[in-house]
């Protein structure tokens, strides 16, 4: 009797002493939550491995590529489970050998996690490998580097057996450091910043700034849809949208053109403090990258870092654009992102914005109208909408 598992290999919370359980436990609640279209069976802890099994024996491969963008997850592999045997887990090895795909050269690597079992790892290693050997005559067997690799683990009871496997894309369970606010345009950087946020253990808020009523609601829906890209292994519970078109009119009739940028990013980061705040998330997170644009320079940075009492964290800020780009490719906001829709950032904008503000002329400009009732007012108009994702906790309602 075998059975077919998904076996998830972790190593950066396996790290983690004490806090271990806790780590372990919301990577299994945030697996379940990733996999809610499966017909999940159980999800377990099995010497240092989380194992899924599920009642559609046809799953557990399609879950593979879903499992594997789950932040914490290191590595995944289809498994076969079975008797602790030599026939059973020397049969299950041909068949894992058999569905690893194309190779030339192969290894076993035996590993007992319980004494009681009889056969030292050494002697498993030699005899599946001879089985190997004879089921496949024209491969080669190679110790160093080998194209694939067939693990046989020995556990209480059972035995586990793959070769086929993904590699995660590693980092920490989102919920294991709690929440930020990150600003969330449609354009390439953000989404790859929100992410890069969710993959170190963070749950994400975006707000969104839409041009609306001066504009459509179009990057609106394109923020949504980025949102829906990176589930169910990402999770994002909720999307505040923030109507600020008229409030950018109002600033760009008051204010000198080439500060304007300025002042709607300082009004965008007030408002997101704001939120922040309401939501209990400790800091603010941008798609900056140092140099990318003229509100990007070290000048302009810290015109608007003013405006937050929370740590603005800018996880791109040394990032080349290639480099973000591929990585939005990889977690599949690139096609989204380069849609394009006019948003806040394209509306009022003039002509030559000042790349290297000096701090008095933006107070200067700052002064020049009511910024505290237009931050309130913005606050006070913001829309949320909600996603599935249960790691989320929504603030109390007042
Ligand atoms: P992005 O690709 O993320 O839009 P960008 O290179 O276009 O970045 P800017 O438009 O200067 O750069 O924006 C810098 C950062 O300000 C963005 O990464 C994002 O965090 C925030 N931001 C810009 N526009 C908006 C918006 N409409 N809503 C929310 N945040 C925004
Ligand atoms: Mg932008």
């Amino acid at each position: 009797m075998r059975d077919r598992v998904c076996l998830v290999h972790y190593h950066e919370i396996g790290l983690k002493g004490k806090n271990r359980n806790r780590f372990e436990r919301i990577l299994m609640d945030n697996l379940k939550a990733a996999l809610a279209a499966f017909s999940l069976e159980a999800i377990e802890r099995i010497s240092g491995h989380i194992l899924l099994s599920f009642t559609d024996e046809s799953e557990p491969e399609a879950a593979l590529p879903i499992i594997a963008k789950v932040p914490g997850v290191a590595r995944v592999s289809l498994a076969f489970r079975c008797e602790r045997s030599h026939e059973a887990y020397a049969a299950a090895a041909i068949e894992a050998l058999q569905e690893f795909g194309a190779f030339t050269s192969f290894k076993v690597s035996a590993k007992r996690s319980n004494t009681d079992y009889a056969i030292p790892s050494i002697d498993m290693n030699r005899q599946v490998g001879e089985v190997l050997c004879n089921a496949f005559p024209n491969k080669l067997v190679k110790m160093h580097k080998p194209d694939a690799t067939v693990h046989v683990h020995v556990v209480q009871g059972k035995a586990f057996v793959y070769a086929k496997s993904e590699r995660g894309v590693g980092g920490l369970p989102q919920g294991s450091a709690g929440k930020v606010v990150t600003l969330l345009s449609s354009g390439i950087d953000s989404p790859v910043a929100t992410w890069m946020m969710a993959r170190r253990g963070a749950i994400p808020v975006p707000v969104h700034f839409s041009g609306r009523p001066q504009t459509s609601d179009e990057s609106e829906y394109l923020v949504r849809d980025i949102v829906e890209a990176l589930a169910p292994a990402i999770q994002i519970g909720r999307v505040y949208v923030i109507p600020f078109g008229d409030a950018q009119r109002e600033i760009s009739l008051v204010c000198p053109g080439s500060l304007r940028v300025i002042m709607y990013r300082r009004i965008m980061y007030a408002v997101a403090e704001r939120i922040a705040r309401l939501e209990g998330a400790r800091a603010l997170v941008t798609g900056e990258s140092l140099g990318q644009v003229a509100s990007q320079t070290l000048e302009n940075i810290a015109a608007v870092d003013e405006m937050a009492s929370i740590p603005v964290l800018r996880p791109l800020i040394g990032s080349d654009k290639q480099e973000i780009i591929d990585r939005a490719h990889q977690i599949g906001t690139y096609e989204l992102s380069c849609q394009t829709a006019p948003d806040c950032c394209t509306l009022f904008m003039p002509r030559r914005p000042e790349t290297h503000a000096r701090l008095q002329a933006v107070h200067e400009a700052w002064n020049q109208f009511d910024h505290e009732a237009m931050i309130e007012d913005l606050v006070a108009r913001a829309e949320h909408s909600d996603f599935f994702a249960p790691v989320y906790r929504p603030p109390r309602e007042a």
